[in-house]
């Protein structure tokens, strides 16, 4: 089997360690001679599992003892939701639209409540990162870290005062180093750059989580989730698996320093070429560039159709743009070497002499 380059937004890239230990690991987990897949999640080894899985979050992101790691399912887009039933109920939030994703979130929260949209740059095809005016009587402000469609990405978090700040990191989580503290909760879907499809990764500050009412059902209750330790019932077991092998691996490989060096050397290399090469245009806003996924443009479709094909012979897959927007997009996630963008960048620049 030749080499692939996984360039796809997600599900996603994952390290090729974590793959080789979890197929290493399928038929006897533990020497207990069952898979992770084949036993309670009330057992002792799975426990462990998700209890690592847990305590390395805390460790490589710097959780404060005040808030809860919770391990949800449903995916951001429940989140969506969720945020909203539990904490908005008739009152007022702050919600800046970047694009796609924060779009969804606000259509979800109109739902239970007023949405004030405090920032948008709609008005350039969301290809940069708005300024935001926040209500004081907000009960919380929302923004999404990193567009993954757009390809547009906080560098900086905004600072909303006393109004709890939420965040969608979906799509960048892990890839730097944040201060939790800043935030009243953050959430992401592992299959961008944390694992595989299934498991949503939610941090919570605990006066937040006390807040919510009694009156949502029981699988929507970031109380419930909290005070069963996310095993109220039956949580996506393997997915929060392989979650804790890939943040081994990241502890491993220097953890969030380190990827966010490796992270703004690969998106250096791409939007260079992409700056250098006349046949590619970028397509956000030079300083809201996301350094997760790359979005660019040739001259016209039927040539951008020609290069993902080309791409794609060569091993490089995943470059096509998101349905919604079209043109090219290239994911660099963290399990994304270095060597990979390189591969990349060099058939760009073959590929932009022979279509001149
Ligand atoms: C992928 C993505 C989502 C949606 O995630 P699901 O797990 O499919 O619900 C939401 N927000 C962002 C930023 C994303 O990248």
């Amino acid at each position: 089997m030749a080499k692939k380059y996984n360039f796809y937004a997600g599900p996603a890239i994952l390290p090729y360690e974590v793959m080789k230990k979890a197929q290493e690991e399928l038929l006897d987990f533990n020497g207990i001679g069952l898979s992770i897949m084949e036993i309670s999640h009330r057992s002792k080894d799975f426990e462990a599992v998700i209890g690592t899985a847990e305590a390395k979050i805390r460790s490589l992101l710097g959780v404060p003892d005040n808030y809860s790691v919770l391990f949800l399912q449903g995916g951001a887009s429940l989140q969506f939701g969720m945020i909203p039933m539990n904490l908005l109920q008739g009152k007022k939030a702050d919600y800046v639209n970047t694009g796609a994703w924060a779009k969804k979130a606000i259509k979800e929260a109109k739902l239970f409540g007023a949405v004030n949209v405090a920032g948008t740059s709609e008005d350039k095809n969301f290809n940069y990162i708005p300024e935001a005016k926040w209500s004081p009587d907000a009960v919380y402000a929302h923004v999404t870290s990193n567009e993954t469609i757009g390809g547009i990405q906080y560098q900086t978090f905004p600072d909303a005062g006393n109004i709890p700040l939420l965040v969608d990191m979906s799509s960048d989580i892990f890839s730097r180093r944040i201060d939790v503290s800043k935030f009243g909760l953050i959430y992401a879907g592992a299959q961008k750059n944390m694992g595989p499809a299934g498991v949503t990764l939610v941090i919570m500050r605990n006066d937040l989580i006390e807040k919510c009412p009694d009156n949502v059902i029981t699988m929507l209750s970031y109380k419930i989730h909290k005070a069963e330790k996310s095993l109220y019932n039956t949580p996506p077991c393997f997915a929060i698996y392989i979650v804790k092998l890939v943040l081994e691996w990241l502890e491993k490989n220097g953890g969030l320093a380190a990827m966010e060096a490796t992270n703004n050397e690969k998106a250096k290399l791409l939007y260079d070429a992409i700056d250098n090469i006349s046949l590619y245009k970028g397509t956000a806003n030079v300083k809201d560039r996301s350094k997760m996924n790359v979005t660019f443009r040739l001259s016209s479709e039927e040539l951008e159709e020609k290069f993902i094909k080309a791409a794609t012979a060569q091993g490089l897959v995943g470059l096509k743009g998101h349905r919604s927007v079209g043109g090219c997009r290239a994911s660099l996630y963290n399990a994304m070497s270095l060597e990979g963008v390189k591969i990349l960048v060099d058939f760009m620049e073959k590929f932009a002499k022979e279509n001149k």
